[in-house]
């Protein structure tokens, strides 16, 4: 049985309005700072960000983040941030524009897919430009792996040392129009980046309820895990999750039945090949 400890990452905001399914999605930097202690008390330690404007829509401003990256560094002690250069919140090269600030983690899809209504555009000039702005910043990537050419893209890009390894990556199913859940998929990916990157370590992220079906997966495989309102606002079908920390803390409980624990942040931090906080 595998006892690696649990990195679980909270993803506390997302860049859809999901505000009008639950209103305890924190949009202001005050509400994500409080809820990201409350997850970081609950067990998480890792916590992925998006920043909204006042009034709910995406932004990418380096001023937004300042504050939120300042407050969580001060609130939650050795949490490992990690912020989103997913392309909601901006296009090209805007979507870096707050790693000069200098994150622990930035999120990086290593190629192009469908979403719910659109294509997620990640071009090749942008996915290296990426990757050389983090190596730059001397911040990790978290691959974001949402089918099997990103593996092999994010294996080639550490083998060229485009990127600070030992490489992390997050497999996600469930995104409508994208990879969906599928068991004998997801083993393949794991069996794959193990044989392409021996030394790399993997989450398992679901969207809605398949949260926690991804997050037993995991566990079971030895993964990390991954929770929170960006990708379900629903402890179960019906019942609306009170908070990120109610997310946390049933993963929390999962880890038992496979005999895994939480990380602990200095736990998570070697884990990953990060410096201590
Ligand atoms: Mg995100």
């Amino acid at each position: 049985m595998n006892t690696t400890p649990c990195i679980i990452t909270v993803a506390i905001t997302g860049s859809l309005p999901k505000k009008k399914d639950n209103p305890a999605v924190p949009i202001t930097v005050a509400e994500q700072i409080e809820s990201t202690h409350e997850a970081f008390e609950a067990g998480a330690t890792l916590v992925h960000l998006h920043v909204r404007n006042e009034d709910g829509s995406p932004s990418s401003d380096p001023a937004r983040f300042a504050p939120l990256l300042d407050g969580i560094r001060r609130h939650c002690p050795g949490m490992i941030t990690q912020v989103s250069t997913g392309g909601r919140s901006g296009s090209g090269r805007e979507r870096g524009a707050m790693l000069s600030l200098k994150p622990d983690m930035g999120s990086l899809a290593t190629g192009s897919c469908n979403f719910p209504t659109r294509v997620y555009d990640n071009p090749p000039d942008l996915v290296e430009w990426l990757a050389s702005e983090m190596l730059h910043h001397g911040i990790k990537p978290e691959v974001e792996a949402f089918d099997l050419s990103m593996i092999f893209q994010a294996a080639q890009l550490a083998r060229e040392g485009k990127i600070k390894g030992p490489l992390h990556v997050q497999f996600v199913m469930g995104v409508k129009n994208a990879m969906p859940v599928d068991r004998e998929v997801f083993e393949f990916y794991v069996k794959t980046l193990q044989r392409l990157a021996p030394d790399a370590t993997w989450t398992g992220a679901g969207i809605g309820r398949d949260q926690v079906t991804l997050a037993r997966w995991s566990l079971e495989l030895g993964g990390h895990c991954r929770t929170g309102f960006e990708d379900n606002v629903r402890l179960d079908r019906e019942t609306l999750a009170p908070s990120n920390a109610a997310l946390v803390r049933q993963v929390v409980d999962l880890c038992a039945d496979f005999g895994r624990r939480p990380a602990t942040p200095a736990e998570a931090r070697r884990l990953l090949g990060l410096p201590a906080a």
